[in-house]
């Protein structure tokens, strides 16, 4: 590594500490002296180890640790009992290098700016790993959407667009949905976007209704490619994906389709959790009926062919895929040791943590990380972008056939390099990562 000074522009000298802690700092072998750490620690030390990696420069690894730029909003709501909400919202975008900004935006009530940070950071790997022409972004609003009428959540998404809307648009920042928003919210900030321009843009957003200029295949998109890399990782390990079993923590966005499909695939998915509980059963679950009973009920909890599980301990099951698919850091240095999956693949963003990582490598469980393994969801965002800009569609088995191909290609992409630098999936993906955005950026050069 270069040995020169690092100097953070307009000097954040507790980012500084850290990056120069992160970059020095031998890795640790074990987990046990760690204490928990934030996801935006987590993307920060992911960083700094590919760094340390690959040897690059201490003002590199400053401009790849920042985002470039952050925007932090106030957003009032006129309740529907006539009072007024107040909310805070965010819209960080990380890295532009390779193209526009490109990632969702949350709604729940545990959205910090740190979190948003880290999240934008994974998506700028993401879309570079998947060879998409984007940087990354996230955004978010602290609310519980589960709190809100239809109409107070129209009014919160519209006047959290208007208040972000200058650094948002079709080859700035696109965004989509993530947890706690839908094709709805998309469909909201297109209106609110393309009102305020003056014509319809349905290229500001991604994850829209199909009548609106949705992508067939993209709300499932994230959890078919999870299955497709999941089958290659259990083939890679010569496991056959047929009889193995799985289970899946969350019910959501990803866990639920993902469910489906490990399902069809001939997997035995014996159990799901979601935020109020788990359900187990050692033959299999019936995902098509627990999706029924969901949309009865509201939760996995009380599905009747089953047996309740406590939601922690279904990562701890003994199974072949453990696919967490819920939110950050479930699988940490006080848990990790006792983790049996033999593959986790991860439909999460950033679901374990640093220590944990070495302890699942340390014990031989082979970890396929979210930037390669929940990357079909931005990708074929990618590929509704590119249809609402052209304004011409393709079928749903063009874009199945397209996901599949690139998922697939990318798995053997980062499989091959980890095993060629002797490297975790992590780190391999990550390194090829950030030397693609590293690249773009060289031959951009750094303006002025
Ligand atoms: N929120 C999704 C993710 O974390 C999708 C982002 C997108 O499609 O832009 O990958």
């Amino acid at each position: 590594m270069t040995a020169q000074t690092s100097t953070i522009p307009g000097g954040d000298p507790s980012l500084e500490h850290e990056l120069r802690r992160l970059a020095s700092s031998p890795a640790v072998t074990h987990a046990a002296v760690i204490p928990e750490s934030t996801p935006l620690e987590d993307a920060r030390s992911q960083l700094a180890d590919v760094i340390r990696l690959l040897g690059y420069s201490d003002g590199l690894h400053a401009m790849l640790a920042t985002a470039r730029r952050e925007l932090t909003v106030a957003v009032p709501l006129r309740r529907d009992r006539g009072d007024i909400s107040l909310f805070v919202g965010h819209r960080v975008q990380h890295n532009f290098s390779r193209g526009p900004a490109k990632g969702g935006l949350r709604y729940s009530p545990h959205v910090t700016l740190d979190e948003v940070r880290a999240l934008a950071m994974w998506m700028t790997w993401k879309c570079a790993l998947l060879d998409v022409p984007y940087g990354g972004a996230k955004g978010g609003i602290r609310i519980d959407p589960r709190d809100f009428s239809v109409g107070e959540l129209e009014r919160v998404t519209r006047r959290y667009t208007s208040e972000i809307l200058p650094i948002i648009g079709p080859s700035q920042d696109i965004p989509a949905p993530d947890i706690g928003t839908d094709e709805q919210t998309m469909a909201w900030i297109m209106d609110t976007y393309s009102v305020s321009v003056g014509h319809t843009v349905p290229g500001v957003v991604t994850g829209k209704p199909i009548s609106l200029g949705g992508s067939l295949g993209r709300s499932s998109a994230t959890s078919l490619g999870v299955t497709h890399v999941a089958i290659k990782a259990l083939e890679h390990l010569g496991r056959s994906p047929r009889g193995a079993s799985a289970a899946v923590q969350g019910f959501g966005k990803v866990g639920r389709d993902a469910a489906r499909f490990l399902s069809d695939a001939g997997l035995n998915v014996v159990a799901i959790s979601d935020q109020y509980g788990a359900v187990f059963a050692g033959g299999g679950l019936d995902v098509a009926a627990l999706a029924a009973h969901v949309d009865a009920t509201g939760s996995v909890v009380g599905f009747p062919e089953s047996e309740p599980l406590d939601a922690e301990l279904l990562l701890e099951l003994d199974v072949d895929l453990l696919v967490p698919a819920a939110v950050e850091g479930v699988i940490h240095a006080e848990n990790a040791a006792r983790v049996r999956a033999t593959v986790i693949v991860e439909g999460a963003n950033g679901p374990t943590s640093p220590a944990a990582d070495r302890i699942l490598a340390d014990n031989g469980v082979l970890v396929v990380p979210d930037i390669l393994a929940n990357a079909g969801g931005v990708l074929v965002s990618y590929f509704e972008w590119v249809q609402a800009n052209q304004a011409y569609w393709w079928t749903a088995n063009e874009v199945e056939t397209k996901l599949a191909d690139r998922m697939t290609a990318a798995w053997v992409n980062v499989r091959d390099y980890s095993a060629k630098h002797g490297l975790t999936l992590r780190t391999a993906a990550t390194s090829m990562a950030v030397e693609r955005v590293t690249e773009a950026h060289r031959l951009r050069g750094l303006y002025p």
